[in-house]
């Protein structure tokens, strides 16, 4: 914790300063220079608001040290997470794909998607059950019954399944079915599903809001471990800026950003990132040449006319073709990726 005195601060408001940091249990260090006082606070607890410091009278500015959030920072475990699904591995040195349409629809559909994921390399097939639908008009996905759909075609494909949960209620249901629990980008600071998926075994795949910064990802990920579940996922899938090319801008910077901050691995969804199915595979590629430990993509059989997300779905054949082009960006920056395709 660094403070800064404004240039002519009192004697009686630097004292109170570091009275309210001794009582956070901070070692103060006082400096006088010939403008400013700058007092240093060592040790101390991290779960403050720095606000109240930044408004004291004579301060200049106040600045945190140590990050808000614990389990979730990389000092915390310096050497990276690694979560295992089953016999995947999500953050070692092999990139991992997972692929499937925006809404579970129906039977072949599905099965389509399954055989072109497990064919191509991805080991891990989407599928919204529960579409947090941003009109309550349109399609609110296919419940349970697509959920089993989902799982018959992951078992006869050898893939693992993540599918989005919503509220808490559905965690149970979800569980049945799943491998990893998906919260996305709405449910981001759903406080109340966080801290029941904390307390579940199931990896959670935890998306970043459309209006989250990369500190309060990394706050709902606390949620999470601090209920005791460390098997988090993080997922870059791009927020909202003033630009009107693509649906949301996908924030590839913020994936070294999470490796230097956090020993979460993270991967990027360039589908929702972009909203446009032209611009996925360059960004996909970007994505892992940027360090991310895998891609969430959508695919449909016929994307004109899904019932969710055509326009950013891409082609089955078209997913091919990328996941070729994945097998040499993951090459060329030293991870491993899946077996070539015969
Ligand atoms: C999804 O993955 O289908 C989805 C709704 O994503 P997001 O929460 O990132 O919008
Ligand atoms: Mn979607």
């Amino acid at each position: 914790m660094l403070v800064v005195m404004q240039q002519g601060a009192t004697e009686e408001q630097i004292e109170h300063v570091i009275d309210r940091l001794v009582d956070l249990g901070f070692d103060v260090h006082r400096s006088t220079g010939v403008i400013h006082t700058v007092l240093g606070g060592v040790g101390g607890k991290y779960d403050f608001d720095l606000a109240v410091f930044q408004v004291m009278d004579g301060v200049k500015e106040a600045h945190r040290i140590v990050s808000p959030y614990k389990l979730a920072s990389r000092a915390f475990r310096p050497g990276g997470t690694i979560v295992r699904v089953g016999s995947l591995a999500i953050g070692g040195d092999a990139v991992v794909v997972m692929a499937g349409p925006c809404s579970l629809e129906n039977r072949d559909q599905i099965e389509q998607c399954a055989e072109v994921a497990a064919r191509t390399g991805a080991r891990v097939i989407r599928g919204g059950a529960f579409k947090p639908s941003s009109s309550p008009y349109e399609f609110q996905g296919l419940g349970a019954e697509g959920l089993q759909m989902l799982r018959a075609a992951a078992d006869r494909h050898g893939l693992l399944v993540v599918s989005e949960v919503m509220d808490q209620t559905q965690i149970p249901l979800l569980a049945e079915y799943v491998d990893i629990v998906q919260v996305g980008a709405r449910n981001m600071q759903n406080l109340n599903l966080l801290r029941e998926l904390g307390k579940q075994s199931k990896p959670v795949l935890l998306k970043r809001g459309i209006a989250a910064s990369i500190e309060e990802l990394l706050l709902s990920a606390e949620y999470i471990l601090a209920g005791g579940n460390y098997n988090v996922i993080l997922c870059e899938r791009g927020i909202r800026t003033f630009e009107t090319q693509t649906r949301y801008t996908l924030d590839l910077s913020a994936i070294p950003v999470v490796k230097k901050l956090s020993h979460l691995p993270i991967i990027a969804d360039p589908s929702h990132g972009t909203g446009r199915r032209d611009i996925v595979a360059p960004m996909a590629r970007a994505a892992l040449a940027a360090g991310a430990d895998g891609l969430m993509i959508e695919v449909h059989p016929d994307p004109d006319r899904a019932l969710s997300d055509g326009a950013q779905s891409m082609r089955p054949e078209q997913f091919e073709e990328l996941m070729h082009q994945l097998q040499a960006v993951a090459l060329a920056v030293g991870r491993a990726s899946w077996p070539v395709p015969l």
